[in-house]
């Protein structure tokens, strides 16, 4: 991509004398998103492939309002969690204040920043427009000394909030609205998570950034392209002072958007604070919290990460994209597992008399059999699924229908013999089957049974409550809304379906989380440690086994 290429350049070149720096900056104001993934894989990401080079994770925390340990301690975990390890300490901006307000003297000192008595409105009033210039502060002509004088009385507790600003002294009729004089500090009576009440004024993020970037040596300042009209205002505050180091680039690449999900952190702390989902971490959300709750992997995101790559189009990238990365990373590590979602009642009429299970060895990984096996019981009653039973099946129908065959997967094949209805409804309620002794594991010679279906023993089971989650918007572009409408009113209603009481095979009895399964012919699953503390043993559905909204839209097109 563009950006590994400027860097091998600049390598290349020996700018920065070979060395090659990137941070990733989060703003503690909220949970970390799959956006802020495509940010993290990219600059620690850089800093892996690159020999001697670093990447350090900064706290940008200049607005202690909207601002918490909690989020901070989220943001570290889930770094890690993507496999990542920062260079030394996380850095924090509000470790840097006192050489931030030194910095501020100085551009006083110069002449380049001057204390302005309007209030925000009239601020933004004078500021003009995209095609009028702005006016000039009355404040503008003061002098260093009243700058100065003013400026540490601010630091100093004696103004109210609000009552006065630095602004950079630049140039009010610039085409730039950013350069039209852009405060710098405000005053700000606000307790900070990590500075207590020892400020009372905190610089804007276009003092801040560029400042932190050089104080911490950054080479390569890598940011989204909502920050292209900044990097005037990054240069020019790194022209006015004195560098302690090197001078930061600062170099901007398109933001992911995803299909069917908002990664905005306001529109995310909107839903989990009006309850539209059970928090921050709801499977559902696109917050690596709710991901990694979800059943996603490390290994899923970065790989999603390397497809959609670095550019700075802009678009929605596509929910089957990042659903294809997870499959693909479950695929080989997923450990198999049986459960019957819909369960239809099969007795085996002649499963051995005096014996009450029959234990087979079946294999956690088809695939790979070093990863390990499980005893699976056979017992005379058994569910498969509803939909694996016909009684006027087309011919296409592999499964089991009357007088027919199929294989139970690990085990025997059975035929059909009798279907039991419910009088009264005419609904299936149990087949009564028997099993062929000749057919455990393999088809004996000259016999072919094409279908296999999915069973689990109805005596020797274990309930699992399954919650099976769907995208959390209907629409592609959630905030591309209609007036008066809200990106709210677009929550798909049917994200959480929930499933009590399904049959699954007793392995699962001590499944724990962290751990990926696949029920197979079902879905990839994992269990939810929160849900399941009371004792019961709650599965989160990651995703489907096959793209069944492809599937849908597919045929939809044919109909249409
Ligand atoms: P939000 O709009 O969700 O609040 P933000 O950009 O304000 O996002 P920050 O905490 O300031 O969030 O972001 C930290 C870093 O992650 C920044 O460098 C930012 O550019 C990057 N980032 C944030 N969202 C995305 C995204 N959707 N795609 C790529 N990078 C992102
Ligand atoms: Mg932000």
């Amino acid at each position: 991509d563009f950006i590994r290429e400027i860097i091998a350049g600049d390598r290349a070149s020996g700018k920065n004398g070979g060395r090659v720096v990137t941070r990733f900056p989060p703003e503690p104001n909220g949970y970390l998103h799959i956006g802020h993934a495509k940010s993290i894989c990219l600059n620690f990401g850089i800093a892996e492939e690159n020999p001697g080079a670093v990447c350090r994770l900064r706290f940008d925390d200049t607005n202690p309002i909207k601002e918490s340990t909690e989020y901070t301690e989220s943001i570290k975990a889930d770094v890690r969690w993507l496999g990542f390890s920062w260079e030394g300490e996380p850095r924090y901006t509000s470790g840097y204040f006192e050489m931030l307000y030194c910095f501020a003297e100085e551009l006083i000192v110069a002449g380049k920043a001057y204390v302005c008595d309007l209030g925000a409105d009239e601020i933004r009033a004078w500021r003009g427009t995209l095609t009028e210039p702005g006016r000039e502060s009355p404040f503008r002509g003061r002098s260093v000394e009243t700058n100065l004088d003013l400026f540490r009385r601010m630091r100093a507790g004696e103004f109210a909030d609000g009552s006065r600003v630095l602004r950079a002294k630049i140039d009010m009729a610039s085409p730039n609205m950013n350069l039209r004089d852009p405060t710098l500090y405000r005053i700000r009576r606000v307790t900070h998570h990590q500075t207590g009440d020892r400020w009372c004024i905190y610089p804007m993020y276009d003092f801040s950034h560029c400042l932190s970037d050089a104080i911490e040596g950054v080479t390569h300042s890598l940011c989204t392209l909502e920050f292209e009209d900044n990097r005037p205002l990054y240069d020019w505050v790194l022209d006015q002072v004195t560098l302690p180091g090197n001078r930061p680039r600062q170099i901007e690449f398109s933001r992911l958007q995803l299909e069917y999900t908002v990664v905005s952190k306001r529109r995310l702390l909107r839903l989990v604070t009006e309850g539209h989902v059970s928090g921050w971490d709801d499977p559902r959300m696109p917050t690596l919290a709710g991901m990694r709750r979800r059943g996603y992997t490390p290994g899923a995101i970065r790989a999603f990460a390397r497809k959609i790559g670095v550019t700075k189009a802009e678009g929605r990238v596509e929910l089957a994209l990042l659903e294809y990365c997870l499959r693909q990373d479950l695929e080989s590590r997923a450990l198999r597992v049986m459960v019957v979602l819909d369960p239809l009642l099969v007795v085996i009429d002649n499963f051995p008399e005096g014996v009450e299970v029959v234990e087979f060895q079946a294999a956690n990984h088809p695939g790979d059999p070093g990863m390990g096996s499980r005893k699976l019981a056979f017992t005379r009653e058994i569910f498969i699924e509803r939909e694996d039973f016909r009684e006027d099946a087309p011919k296409k129908f592999k499964r089991l229908v009357p007088g027919g065959e199929v294989r139970l997967r690990y085990g025997y094949v059975i035929r059909c013999r009798e279907v039991v209805k419910d009088p009264a409804t005419g609904e299936v309620v149990r087949l009564h089957c028997t099993l062929d002794p000749e057919t455990l594991h393999a088809n004996p010679e000259g016999r072919k049974v094409k279908g296999v279906v999915h069973w689990v023993s109805a005596s020797r089971q274990v309930p699992v409550r399954l919650r099976l989650y769907d995208r959390l918007f209907n629409k592609p572009d959630p905030e591309d809304v209609a007036e008066g409408e809200s990106f709210i009113d677009h929550l798909n209603p049917g994200s959480l379906v929930e499933l009590e009481a399904r049959p699954a095979e007793s392995f699962l009895a001590s499944a724990t989380a962290g751990v990926n399964y696949q029920f197979e012919r079902v879905g990839y699953y994992c269990l939810d440690a929160k849900e399941s503390a009371g004792g019961g043993l709650v599965f989160n559905r990651t995703v489907t086994l096959r793209d069944t909204w492809a599937k849908i839209a597919g045929r939809e097109g044919e109909e249409g």
